[in-house]
């Protein structure tokens, strides 16, 4: 059964991400620190009525995912830079997610290698496919035009107030047998890659979720957790929280609520052969004919 009214909501919060990709898409250029990139994005989502699903994501080159500029970040665009723009919107929890990948640089073949493999995965969109069929479709578009798919990173489910569920949606073929359902809500994202295909975590992470309700004792950590639990289990990052807490003190909590296992850390990923990596991603309603929510007139 549908839940149109969550439908709806999940179309509205798609139409924005869309726009605010599309936005961040064209902030990005050399000597443009990610820091103001970030922060316009997440403005632009606050400016049109809806809720930030996650951190604006702005990974470079052989960085996959999952790097959100800390505080005073200044890192800045390069030229040759292949530019990751990752964003989530949510309305009452019901979240949108989208990437798109800007090419600072001469990678014209990688970006199209991410972009074909995720409109070709749409086209076979439907309820009763398996995840194993979209993961093939996925794997083969990257593979021909001479790059590896990224196999540990992958499509999800897109929930209320989880920005992954299930199924995982894999970028090659797993032969995974679950299938896709009427009124389902997925996100397909494929990585491509010109190196190991495969990622690993890097340190200095800026992007944590709360993962378990728990009282605390100390009193710093206390009144951390009390502004995280407004984020109702959505990711959220470094920089927000300076915002009403020195640093010192955020960093300390956070440090105390991982290790009291509150919340979880989810540190940039990187290629683990050091290749440039694109992306390009979608939140889908899945139907006899796909409905692509973060679709728009640019992407
Ligand atoms: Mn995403
Ligand atoms: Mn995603």
């Amino acid at each position: 059964m549908r839940d149109e009214e969550a439908l709806d909501k999940r179309r509205q919060a798609g139409k924005i991400a869309g726009l605010a990709r599309d936005y961040g898409k064209k902030l990005v250029k050399p000597g443009v620190p990610l820091l103001d990139v970030a922060e316009k994005i997440e403005e632009f989502i606050l400016d049109h009525g809806v809720g930030i699903g996650f951190p604006a994501q702005i990974s470079r080159n052989v960085i996959a995912a999952h790097y959100c500029p800390c505080p005073g970040d200044e890192t800045v665009f390069e030229k040759g830079d292949l530019v990751k723009v990752d964003v989530g919107t949510e309305i009452d929890g019901y979240i949108a997610d989208t990437a798109t990948t800007v090419n600072l640089g001469e990678h014209d073949k990688l970006l199209r290698a991410s972009r074909e493999a995720l409109n070709n995965a749409i086209k076979i969109v439907k309820p009763g496919v398996t995840i194993g069929e979209i993961g093939k479709v996925v794997g083969e578009t990257i593979g021909a035009l001479g790059f590896k798919p990224i196999r540990n990173l992958s499509g999800h489910g897109v929930g209320q107030y989880k920005v992954h569920i299930g199924p995982s949606i894999p970028n090659f073929d797993t032969g995974g047998t679950t299938t896709l359902h009427d009124g389902q809500v997925i996100a397909i994202e494929p990585f491509a890659s010109t190196g190991a295909g495969l990622v690993s975590d890097l340190p200095d992470c800026e992007i944590f979720m709360q993962e378990a309700k728990k009282p605390v004792r100390n009193i710093i950590t206390r009144a951390l957790l009390k502004e995280i639990e407004k984020y109702n289990g959505l990711p959220f990052t470094t920089r927000w929280l300076v915002k009403k807490f020195p640093l010192g003190k955020v960093q300390y909590a956070l440090r105390d609520l991982h290790t009291q296992g509150i919340i979880n850390n989810y540190p940039p990923l990187a290629d683990r052969g050091g290749g440039m990596v694109s992306q390009a991603e979608h939140t889908i309603i899945v139907g006899e004919k796909p409905e692509v929510v973060t679709k728009t007139d640019v992407e």
